[in-house]
């Protein structure tokens, strides 16, 4: 390979002849070679889906990725989960709130809330979920072909696996109690199974008259992808999920990102809350700027989790030929952040030209409202 180290005896770093992977080494040349800005020992914030443990089951599968997976990732974690026609994820509920967005296919939810109010939707892709935390729901495939999706927890070290299921919780109540409870005879559950269902195969239900039905007072389902976005400029589209406009999603709040080929998610960093991604498609890089001189730039592809914690400076680059697109998630009631540019442009411009020593074509370039994303 004609590289620079080969090139140039002078040049930093040098070939790699011994043992390594040529298929990852390709993938991520930001780490084998990283830009000359990058510095210091920064933790890990990448782990991709592909490499986490596949639970397997009649009727589909889970996999998550949580402070086990990827240590600096403290208050979201992930789980990636697929569903065939009519198998059904349990009814359960958990201690953190659930949050999801969907891959794949189409699902129905049901769910209730502590007034006794009820909520079924069916949703597909680019369509959200929120059941905030121990409100009990259930996830089910629809024809033709089941769903896939993503959900977030705000709770980095929370398992999918550790969720209050219904079946589990009733095989484990002495049976008298049980038919105390519902005013049964107690063979009423002679053919109730004895653990948890988990995933497991069943009928896919009949349609629903309207797409979300319920008394809830705010849908635990939202459309995202398909709504307008909030912002469209040059180099992509922006659009924003929080409590503002999906009313339900009271501690996540949500960005979905798309870039065209080359293009750049600005240099920006968020005040209060860590940002947790969720790669969809194309590829990019990112830089993490962590104080004191500390930065690290990593690759990203499609189902690749991403972690920056609150306030650290960051930036995504498309670096692909086809649209990135990405979510980026935070424990919060609302979107917010600090961009850079916009910044800078509020500032007094002698007191941003002591510090960076440019000209008043930089400083008259700056922009003055929000900008998320700049062409490439
Ligand atoms: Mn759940
Ligand atoms: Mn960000």
């Amino acid at each position: 390979m004609d590289t620079p180290h080969e090139a140039n005896p002078q040049a930093r770093g040098a070939d790699d002849p011994g043992p390594h992977s040529p298929v990852l080494s390709a993938q991520f040349p930001s780490s084998v070679k990283p830009p000359d800005s990058d510095h210091g020992n920064v933790f890990n914030f990448w782990f991709p889906f592909d490499q986490a443990h596949m639970r397997e089951e009649k009727g589909g599968w889970a996999r998550e990725v949580t402070v086990k997976d990827l240590a600096i990732a403290k208050e979201i974690a992930g789980v990636n989960m697929r569903l065939k026609a009519g198998a059904i994820r349990e009814l359960h509920w958990h201690l953190p709130a659930e949050w999801s967005y969907m891959l794949y296919g189409s699902a129905r939810i049901t769910g209730i809330d502590t007034e006794g109010r009820d909520f079924v939707a069916d949703v597909g892709v680019g369509d959200l979920w929120y059941f905030p935390a121990g409100i009990p729901h259930s996830i089910q495939g629809l024809e033709p072909d089941g769903c896939e999706f993503l959900l977030a927890f705000d709770d980095g070290g929370f398992s999918e696996y550790d969720t209050f299921q219904v079946v589990d919780w009733m095989a484990h109540t002495p049976r008298p109690v049980l038919a105390k409870n519902f005013a049964v005879a107690e063979d009423a559950f002679a053919r109730m199974p004895t653990s948890e269902l988990y995933i497991f195969p069943g009928h896919a239900p009949p349609p629903l008259g309207e797409p979300v039905q319920g008394t809830v007072p705010h849908p635990f389902s939202f459309r995202l992808a398909g709504r307008p976005p909030d912002y469209a400029l040059p180099g992509g589209e922006v659009r924003i999920a929080d409590s503002r406009n999906f009313k339900a999603s009271i501690t996540i709040a949500a960005a979905l990102v798309t870039l065209r080929p080359g293009a750049l998610r600005e240099l920006h960093w968020h005040p209060h809350a860590d940002e947790w991604q969720y790669w969809i498609e194309g590829q990019g890089r990112m830089t993490v700027f962590a104080a004191h001189s500390q930065a690290r730039t990593s690759d990203f592809h499609p189902g690749d989790v991403g972690y920056v914690p609150r306030s650290m400076g960051h930036y995504v680059e498309n670096t692909g030929t086809s649209d990135l697109r990405y979510l980026e998630l935070f424990r919060a009631d609302r979107y917010a952040e600090i961009s850079l540019a916009r910044w800078l442009a509020h500032t007094p411009p002698e007191l941003v030209a002591e510090h960076l020593k440019v000209d008043a074509a930089f400083l008259d370039a700056l922009p003055g409202g929000p900008r998320p994303v700049v062409p490439g």
